[in-house]
């Protein structure tokens, strides 16, 4: 697909300007090497329609040229089909059992896959049980006890003389008993999706307390990939997909697709046929192995970043003239939440120690942070704006807005007026390149 691309926008980046038939012109391109690189023929259209809403009409930013404009709408696209963010297998809480269901078609990696994650988890501190369900396929058993042994992991079987679902209740008796807080069951896989599987599976699921049923697939399938997910997605339900044998496969076609037909998120791509081969899905490095333009996306971030940085030279403007207002209040609040709490942000800064890190990091917990946002919100835009205006009797009507105590607000316009005075001693520490200080 890159090379395809790569094409494409060579042409486009020798133009002037986008006109609404650069861009079509641009994207029906795309459409072929998409389709080409074995995509969804619906997910396609759905693409190719949402990269032209955006695309015309869009203004070019500052230091791209039309051509990259398109590369970068493109690019988020992709990465918005494929979830934005990477998903977690979720654990039970605590000290509860996870167990876990493999299932797939036979060859997908499933045994592979199971010995690796059991790796993951093992580094995690928990202690995974991984349980031999394959019956039927010679040498299967052994191959997961080879496995497991390689990742110094617990494999549970009863040779291959029972039924996978009694070897399945009695690995669970086995857990609780032995202290294995992640049992992991390796099932068996045919060559393509039949009934008595899906059957055995059900099953399986209908007597022991399966958390996440975890479906393996094999990326360099393409777009079968992406019908045998919506197949055992229909029939037995499945939590998430693990893309195997991505190392291979250089279209990018099963990934881009699979989100955008099941819903169901990837969670881990298969890097290799080594145990260590396991890697978390990050829907951004996705699409720029698929865009295969590292360079030009580097520009993009340049660009994005100056972008960033004109807006927090601005916001660090205000500060300093303590204009710094509710509005900008929230507004850093969401940009905190998108940069991974406030904490994190302020730690890459300079001057910042242990106490005054320890009163921020509490005041900034989520749960705190909702009810903040709702006394923001309670405040009419001209007490926002000039925070100055919230007398008492402002104060009893906020807080009965937020459903909060009066006390909360009290509290909230005095931490506010202490953060305005923090900012404004602290020299320069929004400026330009000191990413970690950017605030809006
Ligand atoms: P199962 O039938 O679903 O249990 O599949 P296996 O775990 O036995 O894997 C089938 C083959 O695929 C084995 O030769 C594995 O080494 C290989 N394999 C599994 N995952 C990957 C991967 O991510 N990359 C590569 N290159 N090979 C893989
Ligand atoms: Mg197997």
């Amino acid at each position: 697909l890159s090379e395809k691309l790569q094409n494409v926008f060579k042409n486009l980046r020798s133009k002037g300007r986008l006109t609404e038939a650069d861009v079509k012109a641009a994207l029906k391109e795309v459409k072929m090497a998409l389709l080409e690189a074995d995509v969804n023929f619906k997910v396609v259209k759905q693409f190719v329609k949402s990269v032209q809403e955006r695309a015309i009409g869009a203004d070019v930013m500052n230091g791209l040229n039309p051509g990259q404009m398109v590369i970068k709408i493109v690019n988020e696209e992709m990465i918005k089909m494929m979830g934005s963010e990477t998903t977690e297998l979720k654990l039970r809480p605590g000290q509860a059992t996870t167990i876990i269901m493999m299932v797939g078609l036979q060859g997908a990696g499933k045994t592979t896959t199971t010995a690796k994650l059991a790796g993951k988890f093992k580094l995690k501190g928990k202690k995974p049980l991984l349980v031999a369900c394959d019956v039927y396929r010679p040498a299967a058993i052994q191959q997961l006890q080879v496995n497991g042994e390689k990742q110094g992991v617990e494999v549970f079987t009863m040779g291959d003389g029972h039924k996978p679902v009694n070897i399945a209740k009695a690995a669970v008796e086995h857990a609780a008993k032995n202290g294995n807080n992640v049992v992991i069951l390796d099932t068996a896989g045919r060559l393509h999706v039949d009934e008595d599987m899906m059957d055995e599976l059900i099953e399986i699921k209908e007597n022991v307390d399966v958390a996440q049923t975890v479906l393996v697939v094999d990326a360099m399938t393409g777009q079968d990939a992406v019908n045998v997910a919506s197949t055992f997605d229909e029939k037995i339900g499945i939590d998430g997909v693990i893309l195997t044998k991505l190392d291979g496969d250089t279209r990018g076609g099963a990934a881009l697709s699979i989100r955008a037909v099941t819903g169901k998120p990837i969670l881990y791509a298969g890097m290799g046929e080594k145990l260590s081969d396991l890697e978390q899905f990050y829907p951004e490095r996705m699409a720029s192995r698929i865009l295969g333009m590292g360079d030009v996306l580097t520009l993009i971030e340049k660009a994005q970043a100056e972008m960033d940085d004109e807006k927090a030279a601005e916001m660090e403007k205000r500060f300093r003239k303590a204009e710094f207002t509710f509005n900008d209040y929230l507004d850093s609040m969401s940009q905190m939440k998108k940069m991974g709490g406030f904490a994190n942000v302020l730690s890459m800064m300079p001057g910042i120690g242990g106490a005054q890190m320890k009163q921020i990091e509490d005041a900034m917990d989520e749960k705190k942070m909702a009810r903040i946002e709702a006394i923001i919100y309670s405040m009419t835009p001209a007490e926002r704006g000039d925070p100055n205006l919230i007398n008492p009797s402002r104060k009893r009507r906020i807080a009965a807005g937020a459903g909060v105590d009066i006390s909360e607000v009290n509290r909230l316009v005095k931490q506010f007026e202490q953060a305005r005075k923090m900012m404004k001693q602290m020299p320069g520490m929004m400026g330009k390149g000191k990413r970690g200080g950017k605030f809006g």
